[in-house]
C-alpha cells in the first residue's frame, strides 16, 4: 500500500460511524427466553438490542462499559405496583391518590424498567392516570385496570357491585391495548362471587388476564373453588404467600388447590405488599415444591418502608429461600412478561428493547422482615449498579459508566452523550 492509500484507510477507521451505542462488557447474562445463563457481552443499538455474543468488538461500541462480576439481565418487570399518585382531589388514604408513588423515583434504582399498576385505575379515571402518569413516566408504566369503575377508592367504592361493570371496562382496555394488560378485582368484603365473576368476563371481552387479590376471607367463597373453578388459565393469583386465605391448609401444607390450580394453568404471583408476605407461609410453600411464578412487590408508600423495601429486596428473599438465580430472575422477567402478554419485554433477543439491568449479587450477614415484622437472615443480598432503558444509562450507582473528574478538562460540563446517557448527556451542537 502506497502511503496515501494508507492514510486514507487510517482515516477512514477513524471517522467510521461506529456500529453500536453502548456495550456491556464481559457480564454473566442471564436471560430466561434465551436459555443464555453465561458471560457475553451485550450491544445496544437505536434502543434496542443489537447483538449479545461471547466477543463483541468494542471498536465497534461508541461506548464501552465493563460490567465484570456482574450480572446483565433483562430491565426488570414488576407486574403488581400502586403508582396513580397524586395529592389531588381524591380523598385521604387511597391508592388513587397519596398511597401510590410515582414511579420513576422508585423504579430505575432497583433495576426495575417496566411496573404495571394493579388497579389504582378503574374505567372512569383511567385518562386521568395516563395523562397524568403512564404519558409522562420514564419508567414504562402499564396497567390492570380495576374492574370497580372508580378505581381503589376504598370501600364505599370497592365494596359496591353497581360499580363493576364488564362492558365500559372492557371498551377502555380495548383502547388502550398493549397499555391495559389485564384487570384487577381486589379488597372485595362481601360473601358474592360478583368481582371476580365481573371481572373474568370484563378479560374475557377484552382477551387479557385478571389478577385477583382476594380481599376478605368468606367461607361462601372460599379461594379453593376460585383458583380450580372461577379463575381462566393465564389469570393471576396475587399475594400467594400471605396466609390470608387458606394458602396453608389446617394441616399447614401448601393447599391442595393450589396445586391442582397450577396444572391447569393458573398464576400464582408474589404481590408482597404490606400484609401479604410471611415467613411461616413461604417457608414450608417452598420446601414443598411450591415457588411463586412472578415476583412482584406490591409497591405502596406502606410497603417500600416496611418488609417489603423494593424489588431487588423480595427477589433476594428467595434467593435465601434456596431459589436458584438463574429462576429468580426469570421469575422477575421473563415470566411476568409472558402472564401480561407482553412477549417482546422480559428478554435480551436481538432487536428487543434495550431495557437491561446490571445486578450485584453482594455477599454477607443481611436481614429479610416478611409483614408481621418476622425476620430470616441470608447469606446474599442483590442489589442495582446500572440501569438502562431503552437503550440509554438512567441509573449509574457508582459510577461505572463516568470518567475519573481529575481526567476532564478544568472546566469540564456534561460528561455523556445522548447516544447512550439519559443522566448528564452533553447538549447537542447546534
Ligand atoms: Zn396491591
Amino acid at each position: 500500500m502506497r502511503i496515501s492509500a494508507v492514510l486514507l484507510f487510517a482515516a477512514s477507521v477513524c471517522f467510521a460511524q461506529t456500529q453500536y451505542d453502548l456495550l456491556l462488557q464481559g457480564g454473566h447474562v442471564i436471560d430466561a427466553k434465551n436459555k443464555i445463563s453465561a458471560v457475553r457481552d451485550v450491544a445496544i443499538r437505536d434502543g434496542k438490542i443489537a447483538a449479545v455474543a461471547e466477543h463483541i468488538d468494542p471498536a465497534q461500541a461508541f461506548k464501552v462499559v465493563n460490567v465484570h462480576g456482574l450480572y446483565v439481565t433483562p430491565g426488570l418487570l414488576d407486574i403488581h405496583v400502586h403508582v396513580y399518585a397524586s395529592t389531588g382531589d381524591n380523598e385521604k388514604g387511597s391508592y388513587a391518590g397519596d398511597l401510590s408513588v410515582y414511579p420513576d423515583g422508585f423504579t430505575f434504582r432497583g433495576g426495575v424498567t417496566t411496573v404495571a399498576d394493579a388497579g389504582c385505575a378503574g374505567w372512569r379515571n383511567f385518562d386521568d392516570f395516563k395523562q397524568h402518569i403512564i404519558d409522562r413516566s420514564k419508567t414504562r408504566v402499564l396497567a390492570f385496570l380495576n374492574i370497580v369503575g372508580a378505581g381503589m377508592r376504598g370501600p364505599k367504592y370497592e365494596n359496591n357491585l353497581a360499580e363493576m361493570e364488564a362492558k365500559p371496562s372492557a371498551e377502555m382496555a380495548l383502547k388502550h391495548k398493549g397499555v391495559i394488560i389485564g384487570f384487577k378485582c381486589a379488597h372485595y368484603a362481601g360473601p358474592e362471587w360478583t368481582p371476580v365473576e365481573t371481572a373474568v368476563e370484563a378479560g374475557t371481552i377484552a382477551n387479557i388476564p385478571v389478577m385477583v387479590d382476594f380481599g376478605t376471607n368468606f367461607k361462601e367463597r372460599p379461594m379453593s373453588e376460585l383458583v380450580t373453578k372461577k379463575l381462566r388459565p393465564g389469570d393471576i393469583y396475587t399475594h400467594c404467600y400471605s396466609g390470608l386465605r387458606n394458602e396453608l391448609d389446617e394441616s399447614g401444607h401448601v393447599n391442595p388447590a393450589m396445586f391442582e390450580a397450577r396444572k391447569r394453568g393458573v398464576i400464582f404471583d408474589v404481590g408482597h405488599g404490606g400484609g401479604s408476605f410471611l415467613w411461616r407461609v413461604a417457608v414450608p410453600a417452598i420446601k414443598e415444591g411450591f415457588p411463586p411464578d412472578s415476583i412482584s412487590t406490591d409497591l405502596h408508600i406502606g410497603s417500600m418502608n416496611a418488609g417489603m423495601k423494593d424489588m431487588l429486596n423480595v427477589m433476594s428473599k428467595f434467593l435465601v429461600l434456596g431459589v436458584s438465580l438463574d429462576d429468580v430472575i426469570a421469575k422477575s422477567t421473563w415470566n411476568p412478561a409472558r402472564e401480561i402478554h407482553q412477549d417482546e419485554l422480559g428478554n435480551l433477543t436481538v432487536g428487543a428493547p434495550a431495557d437491561v439491568a446490571v445486578l450485584r449479587l453482594e455477599k454477607g450477614d443481611f436481614g429479610f422482615t416478611d409483614t408481621n415484622g418476622a425476620n430470616l437472615r441470608g447469606k446474599e443480598k442483590l442489589s442495582c449498579e446500572l440501569t438502562v432503558r431503552a437503550g440509554k444509562v438512567v441509573y449509574d450507582l457508582n459510577g461505572i459508566t463516568r470518567p475519573d473528574w481529575k481526567t476532564l478538562p478544568k472546566d469540564y460540563l456534561q460528561t455523556g452523550d445522548s447516544r447512550w446517557d439519559a443522566i448528564s448527556p452533553a447538549p447537542k451542537k447546534r
